[in-house]
């Protein structure tokens, strides 16, 4: 069992510590949110002031944070995680953020001698809770061997995706095929209902036709067909809007930095702010079907 530094509490990164914890690890724990720490310390975590000192005494950090710009400052900021690390140290950011940033923190670790991969996940909070997320891994393959364990205690399915910042491709890759999905299915049920089809008769029809895809069958955004689908509770998260039209930016900076004609994923962002702008960032992302029942 190793000692891990643990640091990013939130939504996703507590249940993902207490998956290590309940897997035998030494978890040091940092968070800027006090009480997110505590609920690590209640089962076990020692408590640390700032990343730097989480990494002391710890041959592993682990990281959960929300962006580019706090992964940046907590791996290479004066006194930050690099700082603090021995040689040979393994850094796990499963947080998700620009492929830029995650290359660029990615080339420093290699430069220090440390081992760091990028290991977005999918599956959410549920998926966190349940240990069974996949993890999308970016960095070289003594990196990814000797993550993988970790990340097992964590998830179900650990894929490495190629170099430094590959995880973060992937995981923007498949979210723009979502937020795109997720818009076609919500216009297709909402223009359903407005032709006299009701939502029942075209799941049963499109989820065996050509038209069947994730977005329809495991989350229809209309109410009915799919019971465990936010449509079904109000369109509580689940996965924010806010969350998606976060990935759906990453997604655009990214084909903007390769020249990737992305029209359809430029015009989901839009609509995506378009719905959070309305206040219903909050909402499940499947929620946009409301703003498009609307109509034109
Ligand atoms: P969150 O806001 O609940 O948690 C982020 C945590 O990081 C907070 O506790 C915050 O206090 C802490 N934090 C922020 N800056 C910090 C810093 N400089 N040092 C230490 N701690 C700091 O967010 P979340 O839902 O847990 O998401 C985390 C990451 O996971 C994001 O990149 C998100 O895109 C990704 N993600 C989330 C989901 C989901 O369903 N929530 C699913 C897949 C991926």
């Amino acid at each position: 069992m190793a000692t891990i530094a643990f640091i990013g509490l939130g939504n996703m990164g507590r249940p993902m510590a207490l998956n290590l914890v309940k897997a035998g690890h030494v978890l040091r724990v940092f968070d800027l949110n006090p009480a997110a720490v505590a609920a690590l310390v209640a089962v076990g975590a020692v408590a640390a002031a700032t990343p730097g000192e989480a990494v002391d005494g710890a041959e592993i950090a682990v990281s959960m944070l929300p962006a580019g710009l706090q992964v940046r400052e907590v791996y290479t900021g004066a006194g930050g995680v690099f700082d603090r690390l021995p040689a040979g140290g393994l850094c796990i950011d499963c947080s998700t953020i620009d492929v830029a940033s995650a290359r660029d923190v990615g080339n420093e670790a290699a430069k220090r001698g440390l081992r760091f991969v990028d290991a977005p996940v999918s599956g959410g909070t549920a998926g966190a809770e349940a240990g069974t997320l996949t993890f999308m891994v970016g960095g070289p393959e003594s990196a990814f061997s000797a993550a993988k364990p970790i990340l097992e205690a964590m998830g179900k399915t650990i894929v490495h995706a190629g170099g430094a910042g590959n995880g973060q491709a992937a995981k923007i890759c498949n979210n723009m095929v979502l937020g795109i999905s997720m818009i076609a299915v919500s216009e297709a049920f909402a223009m359903a209902e407005k032709l006299g089809l009701d939502a029942q008769t075209l799941f049963d029809i499109s989820s065996k036709s050509s038209g069947q895809c994730w977005a329809m069958t495991s989350y229809c955004p209309a109410p009915g067909p799919v019971p465990t689908a936010p449509a079904n509770r109000g369109y509580a998260p689940g996965f924010a809007a806010a969350m998606m039209l976060k990935d759906l930016d990453l997604a655009e900076k990214a084909a903007e930095s390769v020249g990737a004609a992305t029209p359809l994923g430029h015009l989901a962002a839009q609509l995506y702010r378009d719905y959070c702008a309305q206040g219903d960032g909050g909402k499940d992302f499947s929620g946009i079907i409301q703003m498009l029942a609307k109509g034109a």
